[in-house]
């Protein structure tokens, strides 16, 4: 191959530190350099002290050393360059070496190995490790760059939670006296003034009410994100059963059915399960089409996971709305068609992802939904009541349970 200068190339500037005590090899090595392209400065050095001060100057873009320096050899330059946290490349230039010693070396950390007698590989081989180098760079300032906005998202997630469950908080007792007092004046005033004014009492009265469901949907949603989880070994058949007692008066009106069966025994805090699964049959039974609802639990594993499937007959939901109906207050119908606040799907993804889960939706509009969440199948570590085997399933038959009222 031609040398650069003799092909009109840009040289590039190069900060070499050589590790070398013979002149002759060193003088060698740096006309090879420039041969190959380089715009080369730097200097000479035989010793670890040597080495060692010079890397308190001014750093070299590579460190090109000889093996077999008399009192040391140049892969201790590399421990010097490790010890000193420098990410610098180290190539060895040196005579022949045994295949082991320079598979070592490589193991050790020296990029490359290049033999005295083939100096016209060198500057390829140098080209090779500042790329490597630069993409390292590149590499490391990305991950740091992301480390950063990860840590900056969390913050600012914590100050939103918390702006969230103070305002809600706080907004209650206000609201208290406002809906108490409205409720007050519709009592006393009702008849006593104009048709005006009791219709404006009227939607002073409901506007007071909605607001205090929207405040404590508000606030529920932001504790199922507070305080410490309380894992407990748990056994989702009970958890089922008792969300379904909270759920009799709802199912009431048009009957449900709910099918489970052998659902595991989990790591998990029981309140907030209950509350997820409480939500998602909740929810099976309220949009239902024309015929009564049947729900159907089922769990299996999948990938070191549980994975859940709670599935019904309903209205479904088009695919199009399958994210946003997790987010807070997010609907896709009016009141009047559907009771509710749009709260519940955002407090089961709050609660599943807390416990280390995903929940996502599989529905086709007008043939039911399945909602399916992960929770993972064991939590290292956690301290279990003794003989529960956690991630195991419980020999049961088949639960249905009627819903009708
Ligand atoms: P809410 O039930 O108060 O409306 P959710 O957050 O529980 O709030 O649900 C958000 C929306 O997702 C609902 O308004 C409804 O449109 C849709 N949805 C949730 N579950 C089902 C379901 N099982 N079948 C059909 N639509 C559903």
């Amino acid at each position: 191959m031609k040398p650069a200068e003799a092909v009109g190339f840009s040289k590039i500037g190069l900060r070499v530190l050589l590790v070398e005590d013979t002149a002759a090899d060193a003088e060698l090595i740096l006309r090879e350099l420039r041969r190959g392209g380089f715009e080369v400065s730097g200097e000479v050095v035989q010793s670890p002290e040597q080495f060692r001060r010079r890397l308190c100057s001014d750093l070299p873009d590579i460190v090109l050393a000889d093996y077999n320096l008399g009192g040391w050899s140049g892969i201790e330059a590399l421990d010097i360059l490790q010890e000193q946290h420098l990410n610098i490349p180290l190539i060895l230039v040196s005579g022949a070496l045994g295949d082991v010693t320079a598979v070592e070396c490589i193991k050790r950390g020296a990029t490359d190995y290049v033999l005295k007698d083939n100096l016209a590989r060198l500057p390829v081989s140098i080209r090779r490790a500042l790329a490597e180098r630069r993409l390292h760079d590149d590499r490391r300032r990305a991950e740091e760059e992301l480390a950063r906005k990860a840590s900056e998202l969390e913050r600012s997630n914590m100050e939103l939670e918390q702006f969230a469950y103070v305002a809600s908080h706080d907004l209650q007792e206000p609201l208290r006296m406002v809906a108490a007092y409205t409720q007050l004046l519709a009592e006393r005033y009702h008849g006593k003034l104009d048709a005006q004014a009791d219709k404006y009492i009227h939607y002073a009265v409901v506007g007071a009410q909605r607001m205090q469901t929207l405040i404590q949907d508000l606030l529920a949603f932001s504790r199922a994100g507070r305080g410490g989880l309380d894992l407990e070994a748990t056994d989702c058949n009970l958890l089922v059963k008792d969300a379904m007692q909270n759920l009799i008066l709802a199912a009431r009106e048009g009957g449900a059915i709910v099918k489970y069966r052998d659902l595991p025994v989990v790591m998990v805090n029981p309140a907030q399960l209950r509350q997820v699964f409480q939500n998602l049959i909740g929810n099976a039974i309220k949009f239902r089409g024309s015929k009564p609802s049947v729900v159907q639990i089922t769990a299996e594993r999948a990938n070191g996971d549980w994975l859940f499937a709670v599935s019904d007959n309903g209205i479904g939901i088009a695919p199009e709305h399958a994210e946003s109906i997790f987010v807070v207050f997010q609907r896709l119908h009016t009141r009047t068609e559907y009771a509710g606040n749009g709260i519940g799907l955002s407090i089961c993804k709050k609660i599943i992802e807390r416990h280390g889960g995903r929940i996502w939706l599989e529905s086709v509009e007008g043939q039911g939904s399945t909602f399916k969440f992960t929770l993972p199948a064991k939590e290292p570590g956690a301290a279990l009541p003794a003989g529960t085997e956690i991630g195991s399933r419980r020999p049961d038959e088949e639960h249905t349970r009627s819903l009708v009222g």
